[in-house]
């Protein structure tokens, strides 16, 4: 992966006390090879590349106490500007510009089986629930049978309404009395899902244009998936030719190992990638932040996104206490088997482990000694079996106790070994966040 490759190179770059300009170039040659296999345009690896070369090669960085980590914190800047994390303030704005005379219309588009529909429920839940907005959503999809149904039952899962269908009725048409039903029901936001194709066409794009000649949309988002690398970008071009785009949503980033997809799309497109999808579910859906995303492709974990989602699982005293707890570098059984919990929530280890820093090795290390996400429910009945004492201490553990709590949770003394070794490395992770400095912004976020 390109996480992985990277880090490789910023790990060597970081351990050397001295660099030449000749070790630069070297670590820049590895860079763009690991850019360009993560599926970077070339134009853009090879602009990435240079502007990083110029800086890092200058005497100051070279003659600098720690060169390697200056020239990854070179690197890291670069790839934030690449991602599009150069406009000002754009880490804490709101994705959407809604500021607009109600109700404000978001249009979805794109191709077939992007996720269009799939991530305007998520979108709109996301604008119901954390902004308080009142959202309507309606699909001009009569492409595909059953696309507006589809639409209807997601909006009865996330309880919004869908805009009453009916049949035989054109996407213009739907448009307009779905804007008359907006004005009259005083809706805040009014999400359009629209039909795709299977490839860019005239016809799409001529319907687009219609659409949104009729329904002045304040953001029209394209859909795109991530697992089509260098496809995503080049759809998001002809797009953004024909309609005036306004952001991209980046769907199926929880499946994409090379990141390419996201690190072109600004550079090659001009347009933000406002939001991350990250799963099937209705909530799997995340702010895009450039920093953060940067972050995980230089492999430092993206700890904020994970404390960030777990805030929204845990409750919140309990998030509170634990990351108190964790601060003082406490960390016991009670607070593991919370977390073992929450786990389960997020999505299970895979999750976690592209997400919390040290939480690959940890995961390395727990695979290797057998544990899955479905060993994980032993876990919680392990720890239910051992004493208060015992939660709070588990070096109290010894032979005679392990064979105890392994009979009083129908598990094996090698399972108890198991649950203990996974709790040292996430001691371990744990003690790698604060040296990271993380924990004070995983306090004041849970604060
Ligand atoms: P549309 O044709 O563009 O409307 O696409 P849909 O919204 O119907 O989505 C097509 C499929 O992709 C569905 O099975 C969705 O559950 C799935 N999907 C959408 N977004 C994501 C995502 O972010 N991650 C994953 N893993 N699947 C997604
Ligand atoms: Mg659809």
């Amino acid at each position: 992966t390109l996480s992985g490759n990277l880090g490789s190179v910023f790990d060597r770059l970081r351990g050397r006390g001295a660099l030449s300009e000749a070790d630069v170039r070297e670590a820049m040659r590895e860079i763009r090879v690991a850019l360009l296999e993560a599926d970077v345009a070339l134009p853009v690896a090879r602009d990435f590349i240079n502007r990083v070369t110029e800086k890092a090669v200058g005497a100051a960085v070279l003659k600098s106490v720690k060169p390697g980590q200056q020239v990854v914190k070179i690197v890291n800047d670069e790839l934030v500007a690449m991602l599009g994390g150069d406009d000002a303030g754009a880490a804490d704005a709101a994705p959407l510009n809604l500021d607009v005379r109600p109700p404000a219309v978001v249009m979805m588009v794109g191709l077939q089986g992007s996720g269009k529909t799939t991530s305007t429920a998520k979108i709109g839940k996301l604008l119901k629930e954390k902004q308080g907005k009142k959202v309507l959503m309606a699909s001009l999809d009569v492409n595909r049978p059953a696309a507006q149904e589809q639409l209807k039952v997601l909006g009865e899962q996330v309880q919004i309404a869908t805009l009453p269908i009916i049949p035989g009725q054109q996407p213009v048409d739907i448009a307009r009395r779905a804007l008359e039903a907006a004005r009259l029901q005083n809706v805040d936001v009014l999400m359009l899902d629209t039909a795709g194709r299977l490839h860019v066409d005239a016809a799409l794009m001529a319907e687009m244009k219609a659409v949104a000649a009729v329904a002045t949309p304040a953001e029209v988002l394209l859909v795109v998936d991530a697992l089509t690398g260098q496809d995503a970008v080049n759809v998001a071009q002809n797009f953004s030719d024909e309609v005036p785009l306004t952001g991209v949503v980046l769907t199926r980033m929880d499946g994409d190992a090379r990141g390419g997809a996201a690190l072109s799309m600004r550079a090659v497109t001009g347009k933000p990638i406002k939001f991350a999808g990250t799963g099937e579910k209705l909530d799997a859906i995340e702010r895009f932040h450039p920093a953060r995303v940067a972050d995980r492709i230089l492999g430092m974990g993206d700890v904020v996104s994970l404390v960030e989602r777990a805030a929204e699982v845990i409750d919140k005293e309990e998030a509170e206490k634990a990351a108190q707890r964790m601060m003082k570098g406490q960390f016991d059984m009670n607070d593991l088997r919370m977390q073992l919990n929450q786990m389960q929530k997020m999505g299970g280890l895979g999750m976690l482990a592209g997400m919390m820093p040290g939480m690959k090795k940890a995961k390395a290390a727990m695979e290797a000694s057998g544990v899955n996400d479905k060993v994980l429910v032993h876990m919680d009945a392990i720890i239910g079996s051992m004493t208060p004492k015992e939660r709070a201490r588990p070096e109290l553990l010894n032979a005679k106790r392990k064979k105890r709590v392994a009979a009083g949770s129908g598990t094996s003394v090698q399972d108890v070994n198991k649950l203990l070794k996974m709790h040292q490395e996430m001691g371990r992770a744990m003690k790698q966040i604060r040296k990271m400095g993380g924990i004070k912004g995983l306090a004041s976020l849970l604060g």
